[in-house]
């Protein structure tokens, strides 16, 4: 865990499980050769990631980007994507003398198992929301698509992440972008689902993107490094071009919800586009 400020915010970049996906299916279209170097796959062609949830205290409140992944689909689940260290999100809460019940607003920015994995908890038998005084911030559209799946997205979306919480009525949906306390904005980023949503911190003149899968890794910067998973691919080229330039200019740090290695960075225009280099962090 490290802290950083941005303006009057306090920002922890908090690090929960890690785990892997299919290496093919992270890069899409762009061909192993070239993306092999930049993140070496395992002799299953799995590449490591790590689940990046931010903290975030503005004024009295607290504020947690990404509940993080759960062990409750249990044992097939964990192999398939080698988690490790899942949950370990309490533990750095703990450090902080923050329980569960201390957090006031939970941002999903959308509601994929390795995002929302610990909205809720199986506890005595009964899964039931782990952030119990909490409002969960979620898109419309995304609650919508959560509870309609179809056979594209089943897999990511799982009921026992979002059901509780909608029982309980601890959902609050959105819609479009939200200023949801002064100079924190949910911001639409289509794409990987439709109701995706990012997160903006502006204090003081500086800037802070939670770039959600629109950006998974600093490694997938590039314009066309669209993950195989995402449902509207077009769109997140789109969406990339709308927003890259305005974070340039404004010197945005990016954090990203599943680099393995570095938690910040920021965009830099390459020789052939856009890409982006890791912010060294203060201590490190
Ligand atoms: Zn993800």
């Amino acid at each position: 865990m490290q802290r950083i400020e941005i303006g009057h915010f306090e920002v922890y970049l908090l690090e929960d499980a890690r785990f892997r996906l299919d290496g093919g299916a992270m890069f899409g279209v762009v061909p192993r050769v070239v993306w092999e170097e930049k993140a070496p796959p395992d002799e299953q062609n799995r590449i490591p990631l790590t689940i990046r949830p931010m903290l975030v205290r503005a004024g009295e409140r607290w504020v947690l980007i990404e509940s993080g992944m759960d062990d409750k689909p249990g044992e097939k689940h964990r192999r398939i994507y080698a988690i490790e260290g899942a949950g370990a999100l309490f533990g750095q809460l703990a450090e902080l003398g923050l329980g569960p019940e201390d957090v006031d607003l939970v941002v999903n920015t959308h509601l994929h198992f390795d995002h929302a994995g610990l909205n809720t908890i199986s506890r005595g038998g009964q899964v039931v929301p782990l952030f119990t005084k909490a409002r969960y911030i979620a898109q419309k559209q995304e609650l919508y698509d959560a509870t309609h799946t179809h056979e594209r997205n089943r897999a990511s979306y799982l009921p026992e992440n979002v059901e509780p919480v909608l029982e309980a009525g601890l959902f609050e949906e959105v819609e479009g972008e939200v200023e949801l306390l002064p100079g924190l904005r949910l911001l639409p980023l289509p794409g990987h689902t439709l109701g995706q949503q990012g997160v903006v911190l502006e204090s003081e003149g500086e800037t802070l993107v939670y770039t959600a899968d629109l950006m998974p890794t600093l490694a997938h910067a590039p314009l066309p490094y669209i993950m195989a998973y995402d449902l509207y691919p077009v769109t997140t080229l789109e969406v990339r071009k709308r927003f890259y330039s305005e974070w340039h200019e404004r010197g945005a740090l990016l954090a990203t919800p599943h680099d393995p290695v570095h938690p910040l960075g920021r965009l830099v225009r390459g020789g052939r586009g856009w890409k982006a280099e890791p912010v060294p962090l203060p201590g490190t």
